[in-house]
């Protein structure tokens, strides 16, 4: 059975790729193999996808996906953006993290959000696929719903009244940012 490493820590978006790339590919995760993530210094969700999956891809010699992705806040100036992880880690996690959010938009009209996927692939002959996923949404009045991972508890995706944190597994994953940006990878390779 062909392999893939699917680069990443997060639980969440571990579940997500696997589930998205096809049956006939052994996933593996970096856990396993006691592989620590590389340091993102990338300003863009681009160049730090493209640095995880070449980082991963040194200690394997199967083909590696690896993401960055986060939430951008237009009223925050795009923040958390590429910094998402490290915004609620220096909080104290998630829940902090949301709530920090919510009481900085209090007042604020606009609502308006975004979550980016930047999804790199390296195939066993070097060539690296890059490809974004965007959803656009708004940011909740509250912290709804225990379903998904990281921010989806405040994320209202347009064309929804319910946060991602409502939605059911199965279905934020089929409308997501990773699920956009997978597509887009499919047109150039088969996956
Ligand atoms: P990184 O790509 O590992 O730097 O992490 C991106 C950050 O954005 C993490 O804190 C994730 O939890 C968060 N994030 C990315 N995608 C999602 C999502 O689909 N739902 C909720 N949070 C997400």
């Amino acid at each position: 059975m062909k392999k893939i490493l699917i680069g990443t820590h997060n639980k969440g978006k571990f579940k997500e790729i696997g589930k998205l790339v096809s049956k006939k590919y052994k996933k593996i995760s970096p856990f396993s193999l006691k592989i620590k993530s590389p340091k993102e210094t990338g300003k863009t969700f681009a160049s730090n996808s493209k640095l995880k999956v070449n980082f991963f891809s040194k200690f394997v010699n199967y083909t590696v996906i690896s993401d960055d992705s986060g939430i951008c806040i237009k009223s925050l100036k795009g923040k958390p953006g590429v910094h998402s992880a490290r915004f609620a880690n220096k909080l104290g996690g998630f829940n902090n993290a949301m709530k920090y959010i919510l009481k900085k938009l209090k007042n604020m009209k606009d609502r308006k959000a975004f979550f980016v996927c930047s999804l790199s692939l390296k195939t066993t002959n070097k060539k690296v696929i890059t490809v974004e996923g965007k959803v656009h949404g708004t940011i909740s009045k509250n912290i709804l719903g225990k379903n998904g991972f990281g921010y989806d508890p405040i994320f209202i995706p347009k064309n929804s009244k319910v946060t991602f944190g409502q939605m059911k597994k199965a279905k934020k994953m089929r409308v997501d940012h990773r699920f956009l940006a997978f597509q887009k990878l499919k047109k150039k390779i088969k996956i």
